[in-house]
């Protein structure tokens, strides 16, 4: 008999797990991390592939269907493709993902799409190199356009751009990404400014928000009209334009909240079970996958994690409290 679905106190059935696969990164985005002295985890404390597949299992059991692989980022990992090939194996496993920056996508994404890969989202704000530069502090825009481009080659689909939207900084790369994604067949989804950078600088005069980004699209490409919800629980809310060419989402955690219909846990690459991007508290599973724990002991863990899970972020509340966790630390 199939175990008893992941609900949680709001009704909310749970069928996403999100694994960050390291904290690591090779760019360094203002709106994340620190461009210098950054704490990594040590890595004995880095779950193996094995644990990380053994997780995934028991989870899938609990009726997990979605698995995202995201990091820090996560093509750092060594032989990501083992992983992927483990998890791509898991019965009952309907939709395998990645998240990534892109800049190590000329070497890697023929080995991932061998081991089984086909959804894959890439982080890109801008196609301007200063603006690169000055957002990652890396100049590596050239390698992440090929590691597109052999995205498309190789036949990933859906090919999705997550662009993270920044007031008084992105907005003359609205237009030029969103006509970059009509041309290429890509679905650029942006993404609003969330308060999880590591230095703690976020504020909301910093949130371009997609009202105004869709009044931008709306003016300088095409009108567009909103799709009525394929998934309720999927983050982005999305648009097409009215002249049928391509797509665009958004992702508004702070102008229009989708926690009530939140459907995700997180598992980072340390071993901690988060039920929320923002949450303060987190529950250690390391010590039952290394402990010699069965797997009923582990569901029992999952269950009360998502049994304990909030209604949603605060960030629009006085009582928001940004979590301990900085965003390469928690993973997309
Ligand atoms: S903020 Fe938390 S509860 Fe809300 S949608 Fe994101 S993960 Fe779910």
């Amino acid at each position: 008999m199939p175990a008893a679905p992941l609900i949680d106190a709001y009704g909310r059935i749970h069928d996403n797990l999100r694994i960050s696969v390291t904290d690591r990164c090779n760019i360094r985005c203002f709106y994340c991390m620190p461009e210098t002295e950054v704490q990594f985890v040590p890595r004995a404390e880095i779950l193996s592939f094995e644990e990380m597949e053994r997780f995934a299992r028991i989870a899938v059991t609990l009726g997990i269907t979605k698995l995202r692989i995201t990091g820090g980022e996560p093509l750092l990992r060594k032989d990501l493709h083992l992983l992927i090939r483990k998890l791509a194996a898991i019965p009952g496993v309907a939709d395998l993902a990645l998240t990534t920056n892109g800049v190590l996508l000329p070497q890697l994404a023929g080995p991932l799409y061998e081991a089984g890969l086909r959804r894959i989202n890439i982080h890109l704000d801008t196609l301007d190199r200063e603006r690169f530069l000055r957002i990652t502090r890396r100049d590596d825009l050239d390698r992440v356009l090929e590691g597109i481009a052999l995205c498309r080659r190789l036949g990933y689909h859906p090919i999705k751009i997550n662009a993270v939207a920044v007031k008084n900084l992105t907005e003359p790369d609205i237009v030029p990404l969103a006509r970059f994604g009509r041309e290429n067949g890509l679905e650029v989804r942006f993404i609003e400014f969330m308060p999880l950078d590591a230095e703690r600088r976020w504020d909301r005069g910093q949130v371009l928000l997609a009202d105004e980004i869709l009044e931008v699209l709306s003016r300088g490409i095409a009108p567009l009209e909103e799709i009525p919800d394929r998934d309720p629980r999927a983050p982005a809310t999305e648009y097409r334009y009215a002249d049928g060419l391509g797509r665009i989402g958004f992702i508004a955690s702070v102008s229009r909240p989708f926690c009530l219909n939140c459907n995700r846990i997180r598992l980072t690459a340390d071993g901690h079970l988060r039920y929320c991007l923002f949450a303060i508290e987190e529950t250690d599973v390391k010590p039952l996958l290394r402990g010699g724990a069965d797997d009923g002991q582990i569901e029992e863990l999952i269950r009360a994690a998502v049994g304990g899970k909030w209604e949603g972020h605060e960030i629009n509340s006085a009582r928001f409290i940004p979590p301990p966790r900085p965003m390469y630390s928690i993973g997309g």
